[in-house]
């Protein structure tokens, strides 16, 4: 069997000929729009060149919907966490998992796996390695050649008319541009960044980082770690920190247990993805909530990595009250338990408030969230799920005031804040066929009604014979 570059070769092959027998990529119908003074409109304008991006890229172009643009904030290579932020040694989702492959066999990452590396290397791991999943999606990339333009980040968003002003800053310097829908498939945590617990605000930043960031782990050697959270990237970030030569890590949870079970891995089948949407909102509440209410277990092979640390520790039980640096040391107190440390890495998660996410703070205001349309029973209430925005069938944004600002129609969150919505079909691997499904639906739908005058007139107008008059004789 052959396999590296000859073994992809044959892959792309293969895929190059489904796109043959599938007619891909088949023409564009989307109207042509242009703007003021005869400006270029792009359709379609992603943000956000990940898995999620990259997929709803692939599934426009195959409906059809041609004139997009995608953009991503980082290098090429090095969109999404895998590569930069993610610290643990493989997923946790099993290898069998369905990817963002639109359903075609040659596109899975097995295929690609088997391809690249031979059956005997994806007989030998169950989880796939976190760089190798970041191998295929530039594959990914590259065999559907999807256009992304790095090195841009989306700053701000202006309605302009029935079209949306685009700023954002490229590497050399800002770039402005109108877009008819525009699709934020901007990760994890794009819907108000890091959730940094108020104690820790007016610790230094030479003294603490946020999992989300870059750290240098290497500058721990010997010194005492403090690691705040239970949940995946807290576990992970304190055993990069081990391996790194650390002197002490101490975990601190706020969990009187560990957590030993992972709810959403329960909702992850076709009925939860496509069923969640049509849902009453009080059962949508009702899953969410009791997922995260019931913490999220870390995986296995990540506290695997712990256990034959000596100097490792896991604190249960520690809520942080009070937070100081005293002759270069953090003090970390919880009102029974005090704790020292060179150095704070809090694996505290993303928050949820989109005033502190700078491309939709301005739009805040006009942005309909849960806790304007729903209230919880009693018991059931939550100040983080009612910040969550209440999306409409496309993932866009709905309204608060109806008629206020309408330009939100036109803006679709496809990223892990649409959860409470529609379920992690725009956050998580298992999901996100069923997510680029409905994207491409809703977008597919809203162009032909826009311009469904336009798709008439041309209709009146079709005049291409079927028959040419020589088929049968008269009489
Ligand atoms: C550490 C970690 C481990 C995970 N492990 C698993 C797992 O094992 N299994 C699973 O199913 N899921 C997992 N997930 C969840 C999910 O699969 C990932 O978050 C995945 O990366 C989601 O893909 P995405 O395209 O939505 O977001 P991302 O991959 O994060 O891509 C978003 C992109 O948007 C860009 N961007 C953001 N804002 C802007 C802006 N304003 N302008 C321009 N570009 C912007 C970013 O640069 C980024 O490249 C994990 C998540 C994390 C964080």
């Amino acid at each position: 069997m052959v396999t590296g570059r000859s073994g992809l070769d044959q892959l792309e092959g293969q895929i190059r000929r489904d796109f043959r027998y599938l007619n891909y990529p088949p023409d564009n119908w989307v109207k042509p729009m242009s703007g003021p003074d005869g400006a270029s409109v792009a359709d379609v304008v992603i943000i956000g060149g990940g898995m999620c991006g990259m997929a709803a890229a692939f599934g426009l172009r195959r409906e059809g919907i041609q004139n997009f643009r995608i953009f991503d904030a980082r290098d090429a290579g090095a969109e999404g966490p895998w590569v930069t932020t993610a610290r643990m040694r493989t997923l946790r989702s099993p290898k069998r998992l369905a990817g963002p492959n639109l359903n075609l066999p040659n596109l899975t990452f097995r295929m690609w796996c088997v391809a690249k590396y031979g059956r005997e290397m994806w007989e030998s791991f169950e989880y796939i390695p976190r760089e190798m999943w970041m191998e295929y999606l530039i594959w990914y990339r590259h065999i559907l050649d999807i256009p992304t333009e790095n090195n841009h980040r989306l700053e701000r968003i202006e309605p302009e008319g029935d079209l949306l002003r685009l700023h954002l800053q490229g590497p050399d310097g800002p770039v402005t541009l109108l877009a008819r829908h525009l699709v934020l498939a901007t990760g994890r945590a794009a819907f108000g960044g890091c959730r940094i617990p108020a104690v820790f605000e007016d610790i230094p930043p030479s003294l603490i980082a946020h999992t989300e960031e870059a750290i240098d782990f290497s500058a721990m050697a010997g010194k005492r770690v403090l690691v705040i959270g239970g949940a995946a990237s807290a576990v992970d970030s304190a055993a990069v920190a081990l391996e790194q030569g650390a002197g002490e890590v101490h975990l601190l949870m706020r969990a009187t247990e560990i957590p030993r079970v992972n709810k959403f891995k329960n909702t992850a089948y076709p009925g939860f993805f496509r069923g969640t949407l049509a849902l009453d909102d009080a059962r949508r509440w009702r899953f969410l909530h009791y997922s995260l209410a019931s913490r999220i277990a870390p995986p296995r092979l990540s506290m695997l990595r712990l256990k034959e640390y000596d100097n490792f520790h896991i604190h249960k039980g520690v809520s942080v009250r009070q937070a100081a640096v005293t002759d270069g040391a953090v003090q970390l107190d919880s009102g029974d338990r005090k704790f020292t440390g060179d150095f704070v890495i809090l694996g505290t998660g993303y928050a949820i408030d989109m005033t502190r996410q700078p491309e939709l703070a301005a739009h805040a205001g006009d942005i309909r969230l849960w806790r304007d349309h729903f209230m919880p029973p009693a018991g059931l209430e939550s100040d983080e799920l009612g910040r969550f925005p209440y999306l409409g069938p496309g993932f866009e944004f709905l309204e608060k005031e109806p008629g206020a600002a309408p330009h939100l129609a036109r803006i679709h969150l496809f990223n892990a804040a649409s959860m409470l919505s529609h379920s992690g079909i725009s956050a998580d691997i298992p999901g996100v066929n069923v997510g680029v499904e409905r994207l491409v639906n809703a977008l597919a739908s809203a162009f032909f009604t826009e311009d469904a005058d336009r798709h008439l007139a041309d209709l009146y107008a079709y005049a291409e014979p079927e028959l040419l008059g020589d088929e049968w004789r008269e009489d």
